[in-house]
């Protein structure tokens, strides 16, 4: 029923159907991108990251709670925008006392700018997605020290000299780990450009051909495999994971259409998040 991809150094596993489930969990950066679907082996993570308040996306947050629970698994951090998270806590507190048993979380709103520390060596940051409901999107990124150029070459005694006589030898750059944006219009790619230069890339792209057109999925703020195309000179990324797709094309006919559509440059890098053959999960 899983879908599992590599991307880099990156693990992506779960389900997403455009408009039924996604869920998609990466073990290496202990994330569970949104909460559309629970299975068994999906619910470890200790963060849960809830783009918006869209059924597909949040529909099996209290049976991912539940199976935690019964697993023995500590509480999560729950991030999910500002706007939703009174009335969904509310509603956990509902169904908290339906079932007489605590569906707890450290519940997180967010909005875009914000940053959170995720462990010692990653944080998150959000940034806008353009959806019809409150949304937002996850960039996983690591602070490190790095060597300022001037002094690549030094010889490490003299680096430890330096240093302990103050001098400010290092500076902290940003490494662009694994970016989230899902459920948007695709200037997502304008209004926060860094998407384009984080290492792996995962990109809703939920409808592939004419079936769909273009105005329709603008109009409910979805990527059409047609902006992905016009701008496929720009993706930088190590790879760029597609996923979201429609299940109005089989598995079989993503992987056909966008072997077929995509230019070499870009079909290098991309990765599709759907099963090699047969039926859409479930
Ligand atoms: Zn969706
Ligand atoms: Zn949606």
């Amino acid at each position: 029923m899983l879908t599992t991809v590599k991307a880099g150094p990156y693990t992506i596993r779960g389900v997403s159907v455009g408009g039924v489930y996604t869920s998609l969990h990466v073990p290496e950066l202990d994330c569970l991108f949104d909460a559309g679907i629970v299975a068994r082996s999906l619910v470890g993570a200790s963060n849960l990251l809830v783009s918006h308040g869209h059924s597909d996306h949040i529909g099996a947050l209290p049976a991912i709670f539940g199976v935690r629970g019964l697993l023995g698994q500590p509480k999560p951090r729950l991030f999910l925008p500002e706007q939703i998270r009174d009335a969904v806590q509310t509603t956990f507190e509902q169904l908290s006392h339906i079932q007489r048993y605590p569906l707890e979380a450290e519940w997180v709103g967010v909005k875009p700018g914000d940053e959170h520390q995720l462990r010692r060596d990653l944080s998150l940051r959000v940034f806008r997605t353009h959806h019809t409901v409150p949304s937002v999107g996850y960039q996983l990124f690591r602070r490190v020290q790095k060597l300022r150029a001037q002094y690549v070459g030094l010889p490490g005694k003299e680096i430890a000299e330096r240093r302990a006589a103050g001098q400010e030898l290092f500076q902290t750059v940003e490494h662009l780990e694994l970016a989230y944006a899902t459920d948007t219009l695709i200037r997502v790619l304008d209004t926060y450009p860094s998407l384009l230069a984080t290492r792996v890339l995962i990109l809703e792209c939920s409808f592939i051909d004419e079936r769909k057109s273009l105005a329709d999925s603008r109009a409910g703020c979805h990527v059409h495999l047609d902006e992905i195309l016009e701008r496929a000179s720009d993706f930088q990324n190590e790879h760029v994971v597609l996923m979201h797709f429609s299940q109005i094309a089989s598995p079989e006919e993503v992987h056909r259409t966008l072997a077929r559509r995509c230019p070499k440059s870009l079909w290098d890098r991309l990765i599709l998040f759907a099963p090699t053959a047969g039926q859409w999960p479930g």
